[in-house]
Order: structure tokens, then C-alpha cells, then sequence
């Protein structure tokens, strides 16, 4: 019963996702999904991009969090569109709950849709919420251990981005274990590796975000 009950609520999943995947797309907007554990650099990471992001795309992004708007404050604070999602105890994302914050962005306005995921390995992985690209975030404090432990939320993602790599010298964190480990789950995944506090290696996932938009969406005018 158990089993079942569980299916139809992804099946009822995927039919939002679909949904939202077509808004997005009509409206030229490209959507990331950002995974990770809490305190992985998730929201640090997109403070960094926004800068290196300026007059290319003109981002907006969707919190989730289950409780608070900590960094939704963050991101506003940057002038970037933000709505805040406070999921009341779920430990992820839905594409439910996507679908009711793109009511309250104007799309038109957007190139390039952050959805920080709530700060969670395991069940974010199994939800998709209509985004066309998935990034994991894992950082050097973690432990290098990770994609092997969990490897759902590394299956199927586009890229891996390994943030406060300024750390490494004080971790016995491998960073080329991790990257051996990621290709074995995600063969066409990029990898990354970057310090968001400093902005070194943030270009290249800049640049892997625009290259991903497809053609002719890199913006001119400011
Ligand atoms: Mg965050
Ligand atoms: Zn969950």
C-alpha cells in the first residue's frame, strides 16, 4: 500500500514538473536545481555567480528552506527577484510547490531560475521539479566520501560543483577521488571546482550556466 501511495505521488510529481518545464521553456528561461547538504555553499556559490552572471543573464531564484527566510534576505539584498518557499518540515523541494513560486516571478524578466533545494542528500534527489539542469554542491568539509554514499543525488545531475576549496590544505579531502567517483555516476557530468568567497573557478561555472542556456540567448543589451 505503502509503495503505491508513494508512486502516485511522484506520477502526480512528474505531470507538475512537465507543466513547469513547458512555462519555463516558452518563456526562455532555464532553470537550475541546486542540491546539497546544509551549509554546502549553496547560497554563497549563487552570491558569487550573480556577479560574474552581470549583464549576461538576469537571474532570479526560488529558497527553499523549511523554515525562515534567511536566505532569501541574502539574495534580495542583491537586487535579484527571489521568492522564499518554506516547506513546514518537508526535507525537499516539489515541483507543486515550484509551480505556485513561478506564479510570483515575471518570467519575461528572467534568463537564467536558481532553485536552491532544501539543504538535503538523499530525498531532493528523487523530485523532479521541471528544471532543465541539476547541479550538486559539495564542499571540501563534507568529506570526500559522498558520491559513493549517496549516489542517487549524483545520478542524473549535470554538473558537480566543490566549493570552499580555499579549505583544502586543512581537509584530508580529495578532490580527484571525488571527481573519479561523480564521472562513475554521471559520465557527461561537469565538474568544478571553486572558493565562492574569493570567486576563484566561479567563471567556468558561469560560463558552463550560459553555454547550457543554448544559443543566442547570451544577452546583449543591459
Ligand atoms: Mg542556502
Ligand atoms: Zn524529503
Amino acid at each position: 500500500m505503502r509503495i503505491v501511495a508513494a508512486k502516485k505521488l511522484l506520477k502526480a510529481n512528474d505531470l507538475l514538473a512537465a507543466e513547469n518545464r513547458a512555462k519555463l521553456a516558452a518563456a526562455g528561461v532555464a532553470a537550475v536545481n541546486i542540491l546539497g547538504s546544509p551549509g554546502a555553499g549553496k547560497t554563497t556559490l549563487l552570491e558569487a555567480l550573480f556577479a560574474a552572471l552581470a549583464h549576461r543573464a538576469r537571474p532570479a531564484v526560488i529558497e527553499g528552506d523549511i523554515a525562515g527566510a534567511l536566505d532569501a534576505e541574502r539574495i534580495a539584498r542583491l537586487g535579484v527577484p527571489v521568492v522564499q518557499i518554506n516547506t513546514d518540515g518537508a526535507c525537499h523541494l516539489d515541483a507543486g510547490m515550484i509551480a505556485a513560486a513561478l506564479a510570483d516571478l515575471d518570467l519575461q524578466a528572467v534568463d537564467l531560475l536558481f532553485i536552491e533545494n532544501v539543504g538535503n542528500l538523499v530525498c531532493t534527489a528523487g523530485f523532479d521539479l521541471g528544471e532543465q539542469m541539476r547541479a550538486v554542491v559539495l564542499s571540501t568539509v563534507e568529506g570526500d566520501d559522498k558520491a559513493v554514499k549517496y549516489p542517487a543525488i549524483f545520478q542524473g545531475s549535470d554538473a558537480l560543483v566543490m566549493t570552499k576549496c580555499d579549505l583544502l590544505g586543512h581537509t584530508n579531502f580529495d578532490p580527484a577521488r571525488v571527481a573519479a567517483d561523480y564521472r562513475r555516476l554521471a559520465p557527461d557530468g561537469r565538474v568544478f571546482e571553486v572558493c565562492a568567497t574569493t570567486g576563484d573557478g566561479i567563471p567556468a561555472v558561469a560560463a558552463w550556466l550560459l553555454g547550457s542556456e543554448g544559443s543566442g540567448r547570451e544577452r546583449t543589451e543591459t
